[in-house]
């Protein structure tokens, strides 16, 4: 029988992955590919260290693969080429008659490979897609009225009526096991994995590589983890000195653990399932609705989803969101923040939250700038989170937050990092500065003497504005909005 090509895109494992698994049981040659096409992301080409992790991702596959007595192939979309013309050219090399993929959801994937399943099927070429990446398909799924949902508690409870297939074990599917044969010919154009580019050419990811390791072996034991501890989830979840919540959102935006694996070892580990199910996989739910949103409002990828935000009066500042992306802002827990996103690629929900309010409330930046930053700085960025946690935090989203809610940085630290431990370790200036005053060190009666994060630093800033003005500035620009829409 005639080749089947898998192609891999954002879901680089092998087990629980329908798309590997249909073409195991077409007992043919199976091709494995990935296509490098940075073009057809735009306008949200991946960033910086979404590469950096995709590239040790793409290894690891490589190294399943072989494993499972199997090659990837990788190809890259030079200027002017397109997937499609890729897949041309492997179709015609390879004699292949079939092909499989999971869907990716986001605007610029669903265009693109609809226009490929037309023009391959077309040919006469047998094209399956399958949902590799959602609980719940967001093809499928609307509320009473016919519509989707943009509310979150009826689109969670909608989707729990249907509870989650449990996960496929392919391991005595692999083709060793099985039998299949890989394909064995050549492919010309084919190149590996460095010629993608993908890691930096200046060293800023030393943080990065020293705190993650971007292996599915590694995902799976950060899922061990997070089931035994999922008990203390909604305790600790707020708590970002802490390593509370399970650090997979990376894992699963690239597919190397699926939501049906962490929804099932979640429930079938955890002391109790209503536990687990209130915790921590109502979180994994705010994961789909996100992608439910995002598939049905393609437009909320750049512009406010409810359109008369793009209205707001935002007041465009260069220095303002440098300070905020340098974490100088003077208000410690939001610098402590941005540096743990710059040093480690990862920042904990409790201050994505309160930095993200801080930009588009106290700095009145738009929310698309801060986006566009986590975008390029976090690990995880995933356009669909992404897109509305910043549309949520703006009040421009969907059962968003109102934009007259503002979070008070100093109380939000006080709160979630009473003794100031986060704090601590992402602001060196502020090591030793007593308790008392680790919040709002501006009080500190010593400030100008702070020391400096390293010799030639600039000491410990004063706030960037004060909050009370801050605050009071964001709820004018509001009431000036709401007379305008
Ligand atoms: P856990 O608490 O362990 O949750 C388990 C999983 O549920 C996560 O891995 C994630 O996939 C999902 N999840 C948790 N919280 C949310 C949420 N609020 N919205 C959607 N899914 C959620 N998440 C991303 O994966 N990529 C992003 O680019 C992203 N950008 C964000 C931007 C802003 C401004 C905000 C406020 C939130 C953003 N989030 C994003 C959501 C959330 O902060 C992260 O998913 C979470 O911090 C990841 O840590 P974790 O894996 O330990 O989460």
């Amino acid at each position: 029988m005639s080749s089947t090509i898998v192609w891999f895109r954002r879901d680089l494992r092998l087990d629980d992955n329908p798309a590997w698994n249909w073409a195991l049981k077409r007992k043919a040659p199976i091709l494995p590919i990935y296509i490098h096409a940075p073009g057809e992301e735009q306008p949200w080409s991946r960033g910086a260290a979404s590469k950096w992790w995709l590239h040790q991702a793409l290894q690891d596959l490589s190294a399943q693969l072989k494993q499972s007595g199997s090659q990837l192939l990788i190809f890259k979309a030079e200027t002017n080429q397109s997937s499609q013309s890729i897949l041309d050219h492997i179709l015609h090399s390879s004699g292949a008659k079939a092909i499989v993929w999971n869907r990716c959801y986001e605007p610029a994937f669903v265009e693109r490979d609809s226009k490929i399943k037309a023009a391959l099927t077309k040919q006469g070429i047998s094209v399956e897609s399958m949902n590799g990446s959602l609980l719940c398909d967001p093809l499928s799924l609307r509320n009473r009225s016919g519509k989707p949902f943009q509310v979150f508690t009826p689109f969670w409870k909608h989707c729990l009526q249907d509870p989650p297939r449990p996960p496929i074990h392919s391991d005595d599917l692999s083709i060793t096991h099985s039998g299949h044969r890989s394909y064995s010919g050549q492919i010309p154009g084919c190149c590996n994995l460095e010629k993608l580019n993908l890691l930096p050419t200046k060293n800023w990811d030393t943080g990065i590589s020293q705190h993650w390791q971007a292996t599915r072996k590694s995902g799976l034991s950060q899922l061990q983890k997070t089931a035994i501890h999922c008990c203390n989830y909604h305790d600790q979840r707020d708590i970002p000195a802490i390593d509370g919540t399970s650090q997979l959102s990376a894992y699963l935006h690239f597919g190397q653990i699926s939501p049906h694996e962490f929804h099932h070892h979640l429930i079938q580990h955890s002391a109790s399932a209503e536990t687990a199910q209130s915790g921590i996989l109502r979180q994994l739910y705010w994961r789909e609705f996100s992608a439910h949103l995002l598939y049905h409002y393609p437009h909320s990828q750049s512009h406010a989803l409810k359109p008369e935000y793009d209205l707001f009066p935002w007041k465009f500042n260069r220095d303002h969101l440098q300070r905020w992306q340098d974490g100088t802002t003077g208000f410690p827990i939001i610098d402590a923040g941005m540096r743990q996103l710059w040093q480690t690629g990862w920042m904990h929900n409790r201050v994505r939250m309160i930095t993200a309010s801080f930009l588009v409330k106290h700095l009145l930046q738009p929310w698309q700038e801060g986006a566009r930053w986590f975008w390029d700085t976090l690990v995880d960025a995933d356009l669909a989170n992404n897109t509305m946690g910043w549309q949520w935090i703006a009040g421009s989203g969907a059962d968003a937050s109102p934009y007259f809610r503002i979070f008070n940085p100093i109380l939000q630290s006080k709160k979630f990092d009473p003794d100031g431990s986060y704090i601590r370790t992402w602001i060196p200036e502020l090591r030793d500065l007593p308790a008392k005053w680790i919040h709002t060190p501006w009080d500190f009666p010593g400030h100008a003497s702070l020391p400096k994060a390293a010799s030639g630093a600039p000491a410990y800033p004063s706030p960037i504005i004060p909050h009370t003005e801050g605050r009071e500035r964001a709820l004018e620009a509001y009431r000036r909005f709401t007379e305008i829409k």
